[in-house]
């Protein structure tokens, strides 16, 4: 069965390729002929993924699943949240995102911060959402270079290193995306 990825980044489709059952062929959006960007104008993580979800399934009759992904900081009471790609402005750039946590953050001692997933699933017209999180800390100065967004600063609770410093099967293992796709998986094999 054709399940639909609402996404356009290679990355993530590869690391959700990986993990998915064989009964299912995931292709993602630019595969379809679709490069339309989806607004993801909801206020909330999970308001996003339906968006997307729902907009493909509305649009190509396919069944479809979809992720936001937000860095919620205690100190700043959930921020950036759904804002985590424009935190520093439109551009969506991650130095700028991380220079502008870590200038927020300075002299603060609660560091506590999770990412969170949300994945929506639009199954043959009925829905799913299935959520991962991953707590840990928002570290004082950037470290190491493999991964994304604001994975130099982020040190996932139980290790000394922050994601960037992590290889990508290690992250996955205990990511927030991992664990929200693992969710998915699971229901799926079970279905
Ligand atoms: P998206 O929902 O996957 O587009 O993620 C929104 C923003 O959160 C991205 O622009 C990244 O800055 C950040 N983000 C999402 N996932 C991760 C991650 O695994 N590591 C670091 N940053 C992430």
């Amino acid at each position: 069965m054709k399940l639909v990825f609402a996404t356009h980044n290679p990355g993530k489709l590869q690391e959700v390729r990986e993990l998915l059952v064989p009964d299912y062929e995931v292709i993602g959006l630019s595969e379809l002929g679709d490069h339309e960007d989806i607004e993801e104008a909801a206020l909330t993580l999970e308001g996003n993924a339906w968006i997307k979800a729902r907009t493909v399934w509305q649009k190509h009759g396919l069944s479809c699943f979809s992720d936001d992904t937000g860095l919620e900081i205690e100190a700043l009471d959930g921020a950036p949240g759904v804002f985590s790609a424009r935190f520093a402005g439109p551009d969506k750039d991650p130095q700028a995102n991380m220079d502008k946590v870590l200038d927020e953050l300075k002299g603060q001692r609660n560091r506590k911060a999770r990412f969170r997933t949300a994945v929506a699933l639009v199954l043959n017209g009925e829905e799913f959402l299935f959520e991962g999180t991953v707590n840990g800390e928002i570290t004082t100065v950037q470290s190491g270079a493999k991964g994304f967004g604001y994975d130099p600063i982020f040190s996932p609770n139980g290790y000394n290193t922050t994601f960037a410093e992590m290889d990508a099967t290690a992250k996955n293992a205990i990511s927030h995306r991992g664990l929200a796709i693992k969710k998915l998986v699971a229901f799926l094999k079970a279905h």
